[in-house]
């Protein structure tokens, strides 16, 4: 077992003592002891191997042993009972947004909760109001998390619906028959969470694609099967229907099942004006009227629809319904920006604080990618729970950096920041003099997600006047399909950022894409500075930038609004302008 396996199973075993009401302190225990393992630096079997682990903060002989029969034995006998020891019920509560394991534990002593249901309706009935710490309040977001919980659970991730459609979509290729086979719907949209997948095909053997598709070893159950539609769900619940469509038809189908209904509706109304009929099926006169195309028009690609209307080419991520279809007559498309133009990125963690990788590891990883710069951004000392460092700690990482550099351990640049957590009352989590020492910092919220919109507007703008403030990272908090984000007034903050000259960064982890792509276009007009930082946790969350790119894309941004698409000449040059024009 490796380290990350063992630091998740201790960390379930926290909580489940938790759940069973056992001494929080012995609990906790076991929280440090997965945060200490996670972060080891060291090969952990050479550490059990001499008789060193309960040499780590927090490790005592019983803990010792536990890890070591874990790395040994690939399981624990004590984990295992304890685990059978916890109803499924509760497990199923653990689930719930904003739902921890002492408020369930608490509701089971009183009420003798242990299903979703039953606390549904005790929340309804107000049962939960009389027990001591619980309102009324406590009841409604118990209430609103259980919304979210059949809510979420219907939905996915882009990131990880777009790698099942893309395997899909590689096997339809490698049929002889299949001419065309594309991922409509909205993961082509590349919408922040997708319903379920939707693929469009042309082949000259239907019967065998149908054959091929139901037949897959992911398929859980066909849902149906047809000769010109099947459905299937996968294993992890994911839905996917697969359209077989003629030759002609296809640009006109792949058309239709990628955009919003409204997309379709303004593009539908385009051809009537032009007395022409669009639908999934083709283009051609409209019916009963003697139009001035005499038959039903075909063309070759999705461009070739577009022109035919006398459009612009709309790139699918901007099919949503809004103002595409006005820009795309007038033939004034911005180039919108491309995975290629991104040059480095600003946000990552390494092992120093809750990262999965060491500095020198991560900086090979940017050079993997081809990029000329990486910044280094682990967390501040708040932010106990991720490992956080103080001014001292991080003293020593900048030096760690500052050697990497000049002896080039990796072609990339390393740039030395920090994600300072914004304290509650706005102030940052560093001390003044330590922050200037840095190249940038970014600015997060990590903690004490409940002041109302006004005070964590307040908050957040305080932190943004701070001389030292480069980057806002994660703006509003949320987690796709766990929690809203906090309560913020994103307009505010942005005319802040504007007026400060601090960036807004595009949290391209494939949960977070925040700050939300419905405000990009306005907000880049107005002159805010975008970043695309992935937040990497580890080499491989590097390549999460893409998901970024999506955001951007959606958000109409061009190369020229993104600062991380200059090279590493022009970002040192701004980055050091910029410090000596706020004096941070
Ligand atoms: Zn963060
Ligand atoms: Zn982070």
């Amino acid at each position: 077992m490796d380290k990350q396996q063992i630091a998740e199973i201790l960390e379930n075993i926290q909580v489940f003592l938790e759940l069973k009401g056992e001494n929080v302190f012995r609990a906790r225990a076991y929280q440090r002891a997965a945060r200490t393992i996670e972060g080891l630096e060291e090969d952990l079997g050479e550490v059990i191997k001499e008789g060193r682990l309960t040499d780590l903060p927090g490790i005592g002989k019983d803990l010792a042993q536990k890890i070591e029969t874990l790395y040994n034995d690939k399981r624990l006998p004590f984990y295992e009972e304890l685990k059978a020891s916890i109803p499924g019920g509760f497990l199923e509560l653990l689930e719930i947004p904003g739902l921890g394991p002492k408020k369930i534990k608490a509701v089971y002593d009183a009420l003798g909760i242990k299903s979703v249901t039953a606390l549904e309706k005790a929340c309804k009935e107000g049962k939960l109001e009389a027990l001591v710490g619980f309102g009324k309040k406590t009841e409604e977001n118990i209430l609103r998390g259980i919304a979210h919980l059949a809510e979420y659970s219907k939905r996915h991730l882009w990131w990880e619906a777009n790698e099942i459609a893309e395997e899909i979509v590689k096997g339809l290729k490698r049929i002889k028959s299949v001419t065309h086979a594309e991922v409509a719907g909205s993961i082509r949209r590349k919408r922040e969470t997708i319903g379920d997948i939707d693929l469009i095909v042309a082949a000259k053997n239907g019967a065998h694609v149908m054959d091929w598709f139901t037949s897959i070893p992911e398929v859980e159950e066909v849902i149906g099967k047809g000769e010109t539609k099947s459905t299937v769900r996968l294993k992890g619940g994911m839905q996917v229907d697969l359209r077989l469509v003629s030759e002609d038809q296809f640009y006109f189908a792949l058309h239709h099942f990628t955009g919003s209904k409204e997309h379709n509706v303004m593009m539908r109304q385009k051809a009537l004006a032009m007395d022409l009929s669009l639908s999934e099926w083709g283009l051609g006169p409209e019916k009963g009227k003697a139009g001035h195309l005499a038959d039903k028009i075909k063309v070759k690609s999705e461009e070739e629809l577009f022109k035919v209307l006398g459009l612009k080419y709309i790139p699918a991520e901007l099919r949503e319904g809004l103002d595409e279809v006005t820009v795309a007559e007038k033939g004034k498309f911005p180039k919108l920006i491309e995975e290629d133009d991104i040059r480095g990125v600003f946000h990552n963690h390494t092992t120093a604080s809750d990262g999965r990788n060491t500095l020198e590891e991560m900086a090979r990883g940017a050079d993997e990618m081809g990029w000329e710069y990486i910044g280094i951004s682990d967390h501040s000392k708040s932010s106990f729970q991720a490992g956080g460092l103080d001014e001292e700690q991080l003293h020593k990482e900048l030096l760690k950096i500052q050697k990497h550099n000049e002896k080039k351990l990796s072609k990339s640049y390393v740039f030395t920041g920090v994600e300072c957590d914004i304290l509650k009352n706005g102030e940052l989590d560093l001390k003044d003099s330590f922050l200037k020492e840095l190249d940038y910092v970014v600015v997060s919220i990590h903690s004490v997600f409940n002041l109302d919109e006004k005070e964590m507007t307040k908050r957040m703008i305080k932190a943004i006047e701070h001389p030292s403030a480069t980057i806002i990272g994660h703006v509003t908090g949320r987690l796709l399909l766990q929690r809203e984000g906090y309560k913020i007034d994103v307009l505010k903050v942005i005319d802040a950022a504007i007026a400060n000259e601090v960036m807004m960064e595009i949290n391209a982890n494939p949960r977070r894409l925040d700050m939300d792509w419905r405000y990009w276009k306005k907000a880049a007009e107005k002159g805010l500075m975008c970043v695309i930082n992935p937040d990497a946790h580890n080499v491989k969350g590097l390549g999460y930038y893409k998901a970024g790119i999506n955001v951007a894309r959606k958000g109409w941004l061009t190369k020229e609004n993104v600062f991380n698409t200059r090279g590493l000449k022009e970002v040192k040059k701004y980055l050091f302008d910029l410090k000596k024009r706020k004096g941070g």
